[in-house]
């Protein structure tokens, strides 16, 4: 797996660099925001590490940008403990965040994470994961099958496609509304509500949908 570590502080960035070599993974490090799109264009990679503060391109732009097009996995790294929330609340899609000084250690673990919810092959494999059918609106885990609504399937849909990943109701609802109908975030919470208790059938003892107080929903 290659791993692209947008960082500009040198020193740091070779730390992160020998611990995920060390991990078996390929590292590619840039040091300047502006080098990242280019780079992405001629370079496949399976997870990108974005520092917050760069020169060139910050690392706000460059996620928006990325998530344009795609759904490489991205954990973002910021120097301040604040600053992760008002990321979330920008919605950028990112799959994780850190704040500096993190471990180099806790980096390679939170990669790992990602890189393994980020691989719906591979959840289903290990028969991890809901199958949702989009013909029937029909959800099933392992030998238990369940129908939803239009709007759960669709609220559900929207979640799984980037498991882990907190969506706030403002996100959810343009998914779910394109046509921009007037509906109040308690319409998101109650949708949710009926779809967390028809998931809790499927399975006694395992969460899908998860409400992340302040925040939003997310699904793993
Ligand atoms: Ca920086």
């Amino acid at each position: 797996m290659k791993i692209l570590i947008v960082e500009d502080e040198r020193k740091l960035a070779e730390v992160e660099r020998d611990y995920l070599v060390a991990a078996d993974y390929e590292v590619t490090i840039l040091g300047n925001g502006a080098e990242v799109a280019p780079w992405l264009a001629d370079n496949s990679v399976d997870l990108m590490v974005l520092d917050l503060m760069l020169p060139g391109k910050d690392g706000i732009s460059i996620c928006k940008t990325v998530r344009q097009t795609s759904n490489l996995p991205i954990i973002m790294t910021t120097a301040r403990i604040e600053e992760v929330d008002r990321l979330l609340g920008l919605d950028l899609g990112a799959d994780d965040y850190l704040c500096k000084p993190f471990s180099p250690r806790e980096l390679v673990s939170r990669v790992r994470a990602v890189l393994r919810r980020s691989d719906p092959q591979m959840a289903a494999d290990r028969g991890d994961t809901l199958i949702i059918n989009p013909e029937t609106f029909g959800v099933r885990f392992q030998a238990q099958q369940i129908s939803l609504t239009s709007v759960e399937f669709r609220l559900l849909e929207e979640l799984m496609k980037r498991p882990g990943v907190i969506f706030t109701r403002d996100r959810l609802m343009t998914a779910i509304y394109p046509d921009r109908r007037i509906v109040s975030d308690r319409t998101i919470d109650s949708h949710i509500k009926k779809l967390r208790k028809k998931l809790e059938v499927l399975s006694a003892d395992r969460e899908f949908v998860w409400s992340v107080y302040g925040a939003g929903y997310k699904y793993e």
